[in-house]
């Protein structure tokens, strides 16, 4: 044990871990002269404050209560690690890189008084000791809600720039999106500015075209925040977006799994080819409670039913459908020809087209 000491300059970390305790305290003397440049991890104890001087002043922008630390060494200290636990026998001690990990730890934790957490920590630092930068990642926030959608002529989505198919360009500022609004947009911007994110994932619950309205309750969504500086933002129930508007907000504990079956309560105005005849318009009634069979696609799928069905004749060749149906049926093919059976347009033998498609509720 003494020879170690007398062979080799240790820094009193490097000592305190390789040497047993109860020897140190019997050889104090030895251990006093411990100084200056530590065989095994040339003194790199004494950089960690400056190292983390900066790393201080970029976390201050985070909220967060628990973290986890991942770091990167020398190889070179690990080898000398090794080198001197074979040549002295040395077994069972925590190795270089763990104990330089756990001295940040502790110093972080006591700065910002926040503590480790391994399993889902609000923040993760990755530091590097090779070359002193470091970066850090904040657990995703997720969020739940509904929107209303007041004006036609904002499409739900995202679209991607046409001019770069999404790389990014000069044309779209290189966001490889077009810079139109959508619904998307409106809460994406709401979102990352909230919790100061640098991007926003949304998982509809459902979608509509851009001439549809939403009303009533809304349409749900789920919003992944990825990347939030201010996780503890209080979020408002309602938020008005200027014809979008947001209401049962909430943040989640936990991303939600899988898709979200859902019903939804639609208002379809419908052109035709030839006169509506009123007495064939009543043809409609049969749809209650009828199953949607997608001749196009393979028979995995779910069924899909309509479990409500209300008309009214408008004109001549229009009129009005109201339809409580399963989520996920595409409306616009079941007016319209298609290879959806049943559909409006083969059972009233008159060719239909989609006038006007909006949403009344949409029932989670
Ligand atoms: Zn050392
Ligand atoms: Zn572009």
């Amino acid at each position: 044990m003494s020879k170690i000491l007398k062979d080799y300059t240790l820094c009193k970390h490097c000592t305190r871990r390789l040497i047993s305790q109860s020897y140190l305290k019997t050889h104090s003397k030895s251990s006093k002269s411990l100084k200056s440049n530590c065989f095994i991890c040339k003194d790199v104890f004494d950089t960690l404050d400056s190292i983390l001087f900066d790393i201080y002043e970029k976390i201050n922008s985070f909220d967060f209560k628990t973290f986890n630390l991942g770091l990167t060494i020398k190889h070179s200290y690990l080898e000398r690690d090794d080198y001197l636990k074979s040549k002295f026998k040395i077994k069972g001690v925590e190795n270089i890189k763990f104990s330089v990990s756990n001295e940040l730890i502790k110093k972080i934790s006591k700065k910002t008084k926040t503590v480790k957490n391994i399993e889902e920590p609000d923040i993760f630092l990755q530091i590097n000791l090779k070359d002193g930068s470091s970066v850090i990642r904040s657990k995703p926030i997720f969020v739940y809600g509904r929107y209303n959608k007041k004006i036609r002529n904002i499409p739900q989505k995202l679209k991607s720039c046409t001019s770069c198919n999404g790389f990014g360009c000069h044309n779209c500022n290189f966001t490889g999106l077009e810079s139109i609004e959508s619904v998307e947009s409106k809460i994406s911007y709401f979102l990352k500015k909230k919790f100061d994110a640098n991007r926003v994932q949304i998982n509809w619950i459902g979608g509509e075209d851009q001439s549809s309205l939403v009303l009533g309750n809304g349409r749900p969504f789920f919003a992944k925040i990825l990347n939030p500086k201010k996780r503890n933002r209080l979020l408002q129930k309602s938020f008005d977006l200027e014809n979008v508007s947001l209401f049962e907000l909430r943040k989640l504990p936990i991303q939600p799994k899988g898709s979200v079956p859902f019903k939804s309560e639609v208002s379809i105005t419908i052109d035709t080819k030839k006169l509506i005849k009123s007495l064939n318009l009543k043809k409609l009634s049969l749809l209650k409670n009828t199953e949607i069979i997608n001749n196009s696609k393979d028979k995995n799928n779910n069924t899909k039913r309509i479990y409500d069905v209300h008309y009214k004749k408008l004109g001549k060749t229009k009129f009005l459908l109201d339809l409580f149906v399963d989520g996920g049926i595409p409306l616009k093919s079941f007016v319209q020809n298609s290879d959806l059976t049943p559909n409006v347009s083969e059972l009233l033998e008159n060719p239909c087209f989609c006038k006007k498609l909006d949403f009344k509720n949409i029932i989670v």
